[in-house]
């Protein structure tokens, strides 16, 4: 089996494989596997870039899998042979693609009310953002967080809010629907 990818989804993928008993081959460009969600507090400073990136082949090797570094080129599923850009060729039963998407940056929309567009510099219109534009808006917010002391508009108590029933909701849905409590962690300190 070859996974071509060593993200989220490639490396989720790899327990379940090696402990069904198959010859796993992991590839990725890089040597390395980036956990993205914590990109924002390596660029706010928060964190060194080493904190969110893993080596890839450790992890693969973890689950029994071979790592090789290389940029998938070519598929051919009638042979069912991947080649890489520096030449390596690989067969397999089974692959997996899992190279992650090319992010489409919107530009910023200011739709939420504590995202006026006014609140950036004249500097940033204009300039592509993600997660329809919310990118600086968040990165503004958790810098003026920590600098004035007060927690920004949209906090972890809020996101709790929104969060917990979706996943108390998938909980009750894995045990046949069982009646759960949704908790409430309460409001930010003052
Ligand atoms: C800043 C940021 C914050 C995010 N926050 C969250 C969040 O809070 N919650 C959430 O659920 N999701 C979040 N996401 C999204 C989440 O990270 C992605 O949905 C997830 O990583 C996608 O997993 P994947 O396996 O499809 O791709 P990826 O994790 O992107 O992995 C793709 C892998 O394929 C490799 N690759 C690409 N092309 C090739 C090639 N040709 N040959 C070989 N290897 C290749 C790459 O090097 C990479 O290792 C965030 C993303 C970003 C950028």
């Amino acid at each position: 089996m070859v996974i071509c990818g060593a993200g989220f989804g490639g490396l989720s993928a790899i327990s379940g494989l090696t402990r069904a008993g198959l010859r796993v081959t992991l590839v990725d460009s890089h040597l390395y596997s980036t956990f993205q969600p914590l990109l924002y507090q390596v660029a706010t400073g928060g964190l060194n870039p080493g904190d969110v990136a893993y080596p890839a082949g450790g992890v693969g090797r973890r689950y029994g899998a071979v790592f090789r570094r290389g940029e998938l080129a070519t598929i051919d599923p009638a042979s069912r042979r991947v080649k890489l850009t520096n030449g390596l060729d690989l067969g397999y039963d089974y692959l997996i693609v899992a190279t992650g998407v090319t992010t489409a940056y919107g530009h910023y929309a200011a739709l939420s009310r504590v995202h006026p567009a006014e609140r950036l510099p004249r500097a940033f219109a204009g300039l592509p953002s993600g997660h329809s534009g919310s990118h600086q808006f968040l990165v503004d917010d958790f810098v003026r967080a920590c600098a004035e002391g007060v927690p920004p508009p949209n906090n972890v108590w809020q996101a709790a809010r929104y969060g917990a029933p979706g996943i108390v909701a998938h909980q009750s849905a894995v045990q046949g629907g069982r009646l759960l409590e949704v908790p409430d962690f309460g409001d930010p300190p003052a």
